[in-house]
């Protein structure tokens, strides 16, 4: 089973990325900030996590940070998911760590295609 944590602050956003994630029979768990994101990675396996960027408190590019310095954590795939989509942005996203980009508001399917590769 494909075990993905979702780090979102947005009830909204939270549910629907939930709702496409359990559709794609992976196993999803929510936090809504930085310091949950962090203890949940501790006591569980992650085969990927989806990051906000806006968040309250550390913000999305910090938390990935601080998962990427930790050798226990640094091969699991984060991607940046953000309504930042000007241009460069997903350059300036891979280039601060993230392993991929997807900008919001979600297509679905191209959201479930890109997930598709990281499926255990
Ligand atoms: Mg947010």
């Amino acid at each position: 089973m494909t075990k993905v944590l979702v780090v979102e602050d947005s009830p909204f956003n939270m549910e629907l990325v939930l709702e496409v994630l359990d559709d794609m029979g992976f196993i999803a768990a929510g936090v809504t900030n930085g310091a949950d994101a962090i203890k949940n990675t501790e006591n569980e396996v992650y085969d990927l996590i989806l990051m906000d960027i806006e968040l309250p408190g550390m913000d999305g590019v910090v938390i990935q940070k601080i998962l990427k310095n930790n050798i226990k954590y640094k091969n699991i795939p984060i991607i940046a998911l953000t309504a930042y989509a000007m241009k460069g942005d997903k350059e300036r996203f891979i280039a601060e760590g993230f392993d991929d980009y997807i900008s919001k508001p979600i297509n679905m399917d191209d959201f479930t295609h890109r997930l598709e590769k990281y499926r255990k």
